[in-house]
């Protein structure tokens, strides 16, 4: 069998790289002449850089975003015996992140129409053990911070944001990362912000806390060859460091272009609505910084979702399913004891939603292609 050829890809990386490629061989080379590739000068000034973008005064550079989430919740004083509240329709991280720090991670069901965790199922999970909420900005969209704060003042909890997935996504005046005692951000070259490899990015306004993770994340010394902790070797790269300073300052741009990408599809797709085809549900306008474009394909419409997914994979269109299995039935995650049904906005979920091509730079070409072909699939057949 020929494989079709690609119209439409999901991500196209080369289109953020290409532009940069003459700034980020600078970058390089120059890691490369001041040889300081582990805590060197390019990580502090990326560290400065990002945290003030988030509204924060301190940044942490970790090898990872699940590293950001257990590091930072152990300096955040969670560890055993204590429950942390996270939503079951999250990427595995999240749940590893509660696990690797040394917490029970409690899921708890999502909103239907957002996907984002239902702080009323949230309230409904509390027992005396829970210490935390960890919400996650999920597909770029921030969990309302104002009910966040609310929700965590009224029960005491702290607020640990994985904002993996939301770089620069704001919220009722709040940006990702400045909503709970510390965030945790990835930059795994697919994200908003992506390094040319593994990183990620602790954030926090707690002065004790940043002094916590610095420690964790290099063995846990206190200086050098003194160690007070068990830490762990997670550092951002210099060189990747290096190369997130040139990519930050076009950052807002490149979300801003998400965002118009999206409320193209919003309009185009507009028809289907009445059909059973619905895109999630954004409820904070410009702030939705569109990690990634979410439609749902309810037992309404007439083609069920893998047909759809076929379809489009027929017409050269790539896409994905973020995520088909939601955390509380990957066998991972047995001994937490969940079953089918625990979750059911979140299984409902995994079994219609579609991801579509979402990257900055998109054309608008290329999304009239992709909608014209969705609603000829539904049978319809001009926009
Ligand atoms: C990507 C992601 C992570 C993990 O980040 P890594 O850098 O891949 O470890 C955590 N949570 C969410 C929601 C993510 O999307």
């Amino acid at each position: 069998m020929s494989a079709t050829p690609v119209t439409v890809p999901f991500v196209d990386l080369s289109w953020q790289h290409t532009p940069l490629k003459t700034e980020i061989e600078q970058a390089i080379q120059n890691v490369i002449d001041r040889g300081d590739f582990v805590l060197g000068q390019a990580l502090s000034e990326f560290e400065t850089a990002f945290a003030s973008a988030c509204g924060v005064d301190n940044g942490i550079g970790v090898a990872s975003g699940t590293d950001a989430i257990a590091l930072g919740l152990q300096a955040c004083g969670i560890g055993a015996g204590d429950e942390v509240l996270v939503p079951a329709n999250t990427f595995i991280a999240t749940v590893l992140g509660v696990i690797q720090a040394g917490a029970t991670p409690v899921l708890v069901d999502c909103d239907p129409l957002t996907a984002l965790i239902d702080l009323k199922a949230a309230e409904a999970a509390i027992t005396p053990q829970t210490k935390a909420i960890v919400p996650v900005h999920l597909y770029g969209q921030m969990v309302s911070p104002t009910q966040l704060l609310d929700f965590a003042s009224t029960y005491n909890l702290l607020i640990f944001e994985d904002a993996a997935q939301a770089h620069l996504a704001r919220r009722e005046g709040y940006v990702a990362g400045g909503v709970g005692i510390a965030a945790a951000f990835s930059f795994y070259p697919s994200k908003n912000l992506g390094a040319l490899g593994n990183g990620g990015m602790l954030v926090t306004r707690d002065r004790d806390v940043a002094q916590k993770v610095r420690t964790l994340r290099n063995y846990g010394a206190t200086s050098k060859y003194y160690h007070a902790q068990l830490g762990k070797n997670s550092r951002l790269d210099t060189l990747q460091a290096a190369v997130l300073n040139i990519k930050l300052p076009h950052l807002a741009q490149w979300n801003q272009w998400r965002n118009q990408a999206a409320q193209t599809y919003d309009r185009l797709l507009q028809p289907l609505k009445v059909k059973g085809l619905v895109p999630i549900e954004n409820q904070s306008d410009l702030g939705h910084v569109y990690h990634l474009y979410i439609i749902e394909v309810s037992e309404l419409f007439p083609v069920n979702r893998s047909e759809v997914q076929n379809k489009l994979a027929d017409r050269g269109i790539q896409t994905g399913i973020h995520y088909p299995l939601p955390c509380h039935l990957q066998p991972a995650c047995g001994h937490l004891g969940y079953r089918i049904g625990d979750f059911p906005h979140a299984e409902k979920l995994c079994d219609r939603i579609l991801s579509l091509p979402m990257y900055p730079g998109l054309s608008q070409d290329r999304i009239e292609f992709v909608c014209e072909q969705l609603l000829s699939i539904a049978g319809i057949f001009s926009i």
